[in-house]
C-alpha cells in the first residue's frame, strides 16, 4: 500500500451492512478499525502491515487503544500537513481516537475542515464523528466550560436562608430570641 492513505475511491463502509441494533453510531475505535479494513480492502493482514505511519488513525488501526508512551519519542509528522503535528506531540496530548478521526476527515477533505464537516459520504465509518465529537455521548456531561457555567456561583453559605431550609430547626426558646426581634 502507499504511503499516502488511498482515499481516491468512494469509501465502502460495512455500515452498509450493519445490523438492526447498530442504530447508533458504533464506539469509535471500532469505526476507525472498520475504516481501516475498507482501506485495505478488507485485509486484516493489510491493515496490520500499514506502514503509513503518517495516517493520524495508525497507531488505532487495529481497534485497540494505544499507549501514548510508546510513541512519545516519535518525530512523524502526522496528516493532515497543514496542521503541524508530529505523532510524539499527539501522544503527549493523550492520543484522543476522535481528535485522531478529526484529523483523517480534514486531510480526507484536502485540508479543509469546513469540506469535512460537509462530507456527505454518510456510508463512511468515521461520518458521525467527522467534527471530533461522539453523538453516542450527546446530552452526556459536557465540556469544562459548559460544566462552569452550570455549576452555581455561589457557595451554600452565601445562600439566603429560605423558610422551607429552617423548618427542621429546633426551635429557639422564647426568653433566648434576640430582643431586636418583634414577637
Ligand atoms: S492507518 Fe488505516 S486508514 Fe490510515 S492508511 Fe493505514 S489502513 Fe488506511
Ligand atoms: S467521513 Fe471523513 S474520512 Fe469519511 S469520507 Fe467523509 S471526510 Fe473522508
Amino acid at each position: 500500500m502507499d504511503e499516502q492513505a488511498p482515499f481516491d475511491r468512494e469509501p465502502q463502509s460495512s455500515l452498509t451492512t450493519r445490523t438492526p441494533d447498530e442504530t447508533r453510531a458504533p464506539p469509535t475505535l471500532k469505526a476507525v478499525r472498520r475504516h481501516c479494513l475498507w482501506c485495505c480492502n478488507g485485509s486484516t493482514n493489510e491493515v496490520a502491515l500499514c506502514p503509513a505511519r503518517r495516517c493520524p488513525l495508525w497507531a488505532m488501526r487495529m481497534g485497540k487503544r494505544p499507549d501514548p508512551a510508546d510513541y512519545i519519542d516519535d518525530q512523524t509528522k502526522l496528516y493532515p500537513l497543514e496542521m503541524p503535528m508530529t505523532l510524539g506531540e499527539f501522544a503527549a496530548k493523550g492520543m484522543s481516537t476522535l481528535q485522531a478521526i478529526r484529523r483523517r476527515c480534514i486531510d480526507c477533505s484536502g485540508g479543509s475542515a469546513i469540506e469535512a464537516g460537509t462530507c456527505s459520504v454518510r456510508i463512511c465509518d468515521l461520518h458521525p464523528f467527522r467534527f471530533g465529537r461522539n453523538p453516542n455521548r450527546t446530552g452526556i456531561g459536557g465540556s469544562a466550560e459548559a460544566m462552569a457555567r452550570i455549576r452555581p456561583q455561589r457557595t451554600l453559605a452565601e445562600l439566603p436562608i429560605q423558610a422551607s431550609d429552617d423548618e427542621n430547626q429546633p426551635e429557639t426558646p422564647e426568653d433566648e430570641r434576640d430582643p431586636g426581634i418583634a414577637a
